[in-house]
């Protein structure tokens, strides 16, 4: 789960990390009429899952109340480009309007999953500004890596070295202690894969406080996690939304060849066979281990919505599941939806040479094949000829 500012910060405040003032969110130009902002001047910030907003015309200060509506007509609505949405735009359609405060410090505090150290680690910055992957590249001895317990967070004279190493000025010794414990506490205990505070400021009145927030949660910990319902799902394509409402784990990607597999591992594979062949995925779809008729047709339709496929790989292992009774139910998906690309199916596994004798007796066409292998060349070739078959 993916938070936008104005959300990350609602998550740092729920754990005393001191954030800039937040005036309001604006989600439509008809709340501007009664708009009320008292402090001037502010900042208004594009609320979109994506930094380097500032250089994309996505962060403005306002120096008056006319000037911020002025601001905020342009902003609402506006398409954005920064260099981390991949040549994309998205579209700004919440808008932060914050405090306006004056940095004589900007560092970068972030806390992640060192995977090859299988513990939590806090990444800091004496500056700020600077992209932290461009300083990695350029300037690696500037980034300090503290490794926390998994279970207890950021032990004191951690934090207090790192203090010292970011040169913190006694009077907020311990709030800059507190506030990266903090950090570290909320990773552990929101299931984030990352917390990332850029800048975090100390400001020329003496407060050290995060004046931008990005937190990532671990899907897997929604169960624990009931509150995440509230925040909508601005990361997933349309497709995605809707398989995920059906319970079917499907992420778009940039191929021509739809997929559908049981099993993530073998969802895996298969992208990885088809690559192989010289072809690429127009998705990644593991419909489960309960394959059955209504699964498949809504696995179908979900595919044919993407207009990029031009040919189809049923990849399908018969395990638990019988061949026969996964054959039936494709048979009868296929009479459901109009498939009007070439289908390859491979199936493999308990009684597939009787599945494979539903399929061919079916009466609809259906390209089998002995193999991944076999399946994935058959339908690189297939899409190739762009959907026409013959
Ligand atoms: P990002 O570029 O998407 O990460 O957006 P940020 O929220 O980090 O804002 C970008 C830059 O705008 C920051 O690095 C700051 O230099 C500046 N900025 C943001 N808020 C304020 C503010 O309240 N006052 C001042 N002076 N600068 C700000
Ligand atoms: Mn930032």
């Amino acid at each position: 789960m993916k938070f936008v500012e104005y959300e990350g910060r609602e998550i740092f405040l729920k754990h005393n990390i001191p954030c800039g003032g937040c005036f309001a969110v604006v989600k439509s130009k008809e709340e501007l009429k009664e708009l009320n902002v008292k402090s001037f001047p502010c900042v208004i910030k594009a609320q979109v899952l994506a930094g380097g907003r500032g250089k994309a015309g996505g962060v403005k200060i306002a120096k008056n109340r006319q000037e911020m509506l002025e601001i905020l007509e342009k902003m609402l609505g506006m398409e954005i480009a920064t260099h981390q949405t991949a040549g994309k735009t998205i579209k700004v359609e919440e808008v932060m309007i914050s405090e306006f405060v004056q940095p004589e410090r900007e560092m970068y505090m972030a806390v992640t999953m060192d995977r090859k150290a299988g513990r939590p680690v806090l990444i800091a910055c004496a500056e700020g500004g600077m992209s932290i992957e461009e300083l990695a590249v350029k300037k690696p001895e500037a980034v300090i890596k503290v490794f926390a317990d998994p279970q207890e967070g950021l032990m004191d004279f951690q934090a207090r070295d790192l203090a010292y190493a970011l040169s913190i000025k006694k009077e907020l010794f311990c709030d800059f202690t507190l506030l990266a414990k903090n950090l570290c506490r909320l990773f552990i205990e929101e299931d984030a894969s990352l917390a990332e505070i850029n800048p975090l400021v100390i400001t020329k009145d003496g407060r050290l406080l995060a004046i931008d927030s990005k937190v990532i949660t671990d899907d897997n910990a929604y169960f624990r996690h009931k509150e995440w319902d509230k925040i909508p799902d601005r990361d997933s394509c349309d497709i995605e939304k809707e398989a995920k409402e059906i319970g079917i784990n499907y992420i778009a990607l940039d191929g021509d060849i739809g997929c559908m597999v049981n099993g993530a591992g073998l969802a895996m594979a298969t992208l990885d066979t088809i690559k192989l062949a010289g072809g690429d995925a127009a998705n990644f779809l593991d419909v489960g281990g309960g394959a059955n008729v209504e699964q498949i047709t809504r696995a179908f339709k979900i595919i044919l919505k993407d207009p990029k496929v031009k040919a189809i790989m049923v990849n399908i292992f018969g395990g638990i599941m019988k061949c026969d009774n996964i054959a039936s139910g494709l048979v009868e998906a296929a009479k459901n939806v109009n498939i009007n690309v070439p289908l390859v199916v491979r199936l493999e596994g308990t009684r597939v040479r009787e599945g494979k004798d539903i399929l061919a007796e079916s009466g609809i066409k259906i390209h089998q094949a002995d193999s991944a292998w076999e399946a994935a060349k058959l339908a690189v070739e297939l899409a190739a000829k762009n959907g026409r078959e013959g």
